[in-house]
């Protein structure tokens, strides 16, 4: 008799581990395959993840009930990849599984019929989200909902409407299955030829494609991926945000327009599905994908690039916490596939394996066309304010935006904070407004004149005087996006201002039509958080202005100092890309940062050089491994007696293998009434004996939250 190790899809107790079931005589039964199995008194869904022979002890076992697909669902690829994300991300075997496959395919459901769309004659009307969609469908004919949703969050409604006018027309299927591509509209430059050429002569190897910003790096993907389609290859394109998703997806079906394919959390089940089941056939495709997507069951893998690679959205912050770029680093040695890490600031950890040796390391030190780097000039905000300027903007930038102005060309203005002044703050006794619950100041939202809190949602009115002091002396301070846009549009009345942050793009169709206006040339001015800093492209873009540097430069996290010597330069980045010059304004209280000194001279080598001394003297990563491990109770006694007994017991069981520190306060201590209480667990060489523990003290404490490599740490 053989024996099923079955993961049931449901939360039971004993998360933990597979169960073994009989397999009934007559059942061909294979590792991968979704089954039905006896649980308790009832029935339940489960994958089998391995296959053994019986032991005599076994005999007694259930049997499983049925097979419910003809072939299996996961390869023994992905069900490695589940027992390697287990131990590395100290998660149980059922949670990486759930990861990896979607509740539809899970569930068992079947994909659909799919219909192409085309437009029939005119159709004008006055701007509206309809007419915005019936030209899109002009301009891409043949388009699926699928290809739709990558642009429009919901199109079914108003699809509906312009097919029930005549002005767009549904077919079912077209495909010719011929691999069609559209030539490049441009002649490489040499350092793009000679990157094509390495990376293709070394099939299966992984680089760090370094390139500064506006280098053509995406023009390298997509001559390696032309490559790899035109041999009948799949490949997977990560990118950081859903934001970036319709920007890229534009320029690569522009280049293979049949082959497309996009993969994010916005899709429905049914196209879920239809994907899920597209990669394991033998079509040769790319998928750009957001952080998901790493876990996509190809079948001819040969290629994955992952673009902005040390953008921290690729890290999961929920159970199980892996990171995308660690993924695909696996998968793509289990494929033999080609890996390529795209950035202009790579990460600490690949920019140390490039310098290692231990992937391929590719630079382009140059813009395309011979554009030159934008000119970076900081300004110290403390002398601004020695010689009496009290504003929000440097002499030195105002001055580069009215020349731009002037000029008629664009200004991107960036701050990472949201919401019309950070905080309120009373000017009689010093006091500045703080949440009940956290441990976080207020912010004040001009719009509905309230503050919130933007932990736990807490909000109140705007008080006329000081809860403390009864002062009428209470002001904003800070500056957010919004009180950008105020000043600005005091300063320049006749500037056409868009705003840019997650308050005001809440989806992709608003997302999708502010980089319509600017690109078109609709408004002078962005003002935006750092979410608008990564990836854009508009060529009319002179002036970058860094409203205030330094917010982030001491936050309580190791990275702080990677993430804004990054943020920096990518936002500097977006200045100069077309034709004419482009100039950064970095206004800071802080210039002498290493961070920023780098930045400026946008010296990525020296900048790496000063932080993996840094992380190597402390032993932060890439020099070892850390682990955070978080308690949090309304009774904060109880916390803090529960962090100190974890602790103790750590320290005993990890007794040489790893240092405990803490248990520390969380820096925000108080989340939602919550004290939060933070262990941290490093190791220079142990890290499986780290996770082995790490793990049994999950299974005894399963109120413990475990991160390993923490990106969030507040
Ligand atoms: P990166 O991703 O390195 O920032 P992109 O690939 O987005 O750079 O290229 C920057 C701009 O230059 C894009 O508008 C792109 O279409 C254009 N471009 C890329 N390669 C060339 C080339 N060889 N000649 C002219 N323009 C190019
Ligand atoms: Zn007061
Ligand atoms: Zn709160």
């Amino acid at each position: 008799m053989k024996i099923a190790e079955v993961v049931v899809d449901r939360p039971v107790r004993g998360l933990d581990r597979a169960w073994s079931y009989a397999i009934p005589e007559g059942m061909d039964l294979v590792s991968g395959t979704r089954v039905e199995v006896p649980l308790g008194a009832g029935k339940a869904f489960g994958i089998v993840v391995a296959i053994s022979d019986s032991k005599p002890a076994q005999i007694e076992l259930k049997s499983v009930l049925a097979a419910l697909d003809p072939y299996p669902v996961l390869t023994s690829e992905m069900i490695d990849l589940a027992h390697w994300m287990a131990e590395r991300y100290v998660c149980f075997l059922p949670q990486a599984l759930r990861a990896m496959i979607p509740s539809a395919v899970r569930r068992g459901m079947k994909p659909k019929v799919i219909w192409h769309y085309h437009t029939v004659g005119e159709r004008t009307g006055r701007s509206s989200l309809k007419q915005t969609l019936w030209q899109w469908i002009h301009e891409h004919p043949q388009a699926t909902r699928v290809e739709m949703q990558k642009v429009f969050t919901n199109p079914g409604t108003l699809l509906k409407a312009l097919v029930a006018e005549g002005s767009v027309v549904a077919t079912r299927e077209i495909k010719g299955k011929e691999f069609r591509v559209n030539p490049s509209p441009y002649q490489l430059n040499e350092d793009q030829l000679a990157a094509i050429s390495a990376i293709d002569s070394a099939p299966g190897r992984q680089w760090l494609l370094e390139g500064v910003t506006g280098s053509g790096k995406t023009e390298v993907y997509l001559a390696v991926l032309q490559k790899v389609l035109q041999r009948g290859g799949q490949a997977l394109v990560l990118v950081p945000e859903i934001a970036l998703t319709p920007q890229t997806w534009e320029r690569f079906s522009a280049r293979f327009p049949d082959s497309t394919y996009v993969w994010h959390s916005n899709l429905t089940d049914g196209e879920r599905v239809q994907l899920w089941q597209a990669v394991q056939t033998d079509e040769p495709l790319v998928v750009i994908a957001a952080r998901s997507g790493v876990f996509l069951p190809f079948q001819h893998l040969r290629l994955i690039v992952i673009d902005e690679e040390q953008e921290t959205s690729y890290k999961q912050e929920d159970h199980p916490r892996y990171h995308a770029r660690e993924v695909a680093i696996r998968r793509a040695k289990s494929f033999g596939a080609t890996l390529i890490l795209g950035s202009a600031t790579p990460s600490l950890e690949t920019a140390w394996n490039a310098r290692q040796g231990h992937i391929g390391w590719i630079k382009l030190p140059s813009r395309v066309m011979q554009r030159s780097l934008p000119e970076m000039r900081v300004v110290d905000m403390r002398q601004e304010l020695a010689t009496g300027n009290r504003g929000m903007f440097s002499k030195t930038l105002m001055d580069a935006i009215s020349a731009a102005l002037e000029r008629e060309q664009q200004v991107l203005l960036f701050l990472n904070r949201r919401g019309f002044s950070t905080f309120v703050l009373c000017r009689s006794c010093g006091k500045a407004l703080g949440c009940p619950h956290c441990a976080v100041t207020l912010t004040y939202h001009s719009d509905q004149d309230h503050l919130r809190c933007h932990y736990c949602d807490f909000t109140m009115p705007m008080p006329t005087h000081c809860p403390a002091c009864r002062s009428d002396k209470i002001r904003y301070f800070g500056a957010g996006t919004e009180r950008v846009v105020a000043e600005v549009q005091r300063l320049w009345p006749q500037a056409r201002i868009v705003r840019a942050d997650r308050d005001s793009l809440t989806s992709r169709d608003s997302y999708y039509q502010l980089y319509r206006t600017f690109i078109q040339g609709q408004a002078d001015v962005l003002v935006g958080t750092q979410m608008i800093a990564k990836g854009m492209d508009f060529p009319r873009v002179t002036v970058v202005g860094i409203v205030a540097a330094d917010l982030g430069l001491h936050f309580p996290d190791f990275r702080s100092g990677e993430r804004t010597f990054q943020l920096l330069v990518q936002s500097g980045g977006r200045a100069g890309r077309g034709i004419d010059p482009g100039q950064v304004v970095v206004q800071t209280y802080n210039p002498e940062h290493y961070a920023i000194t780098h930045a400026v001279t946008q010296d990525v080598d020296a900048f790496v050089r000063q932080e993996l001394e840094m992380r190597q003297e402390l032993g932060y990563p890439p020099f070892g491994s850390l682990w955070l491990l978080e308690l949090s109770g309304t009774d904060e006694g109880a916390v803090i007696q529960a962090a100190q007994q974890l602790g103790d017991q750590l320290s005993v069981r990890l007794a040489n293998n790893a240092a405990v520190l803490g248990p520390s306060a969380a820096p925000l201590l108080k989340i939602r009434n919550h004290y939060r209480y933070h262990i941290l667990v490093r190791t220079a060489s142990n890290e499986l004996a780290v996770s082995r523990t790490l793990l049994e003290m999950q299974s005894e404490h399963p109120e413990l939250s475990i991160t390993t490599d923490p990106y969030f740490m507040l």
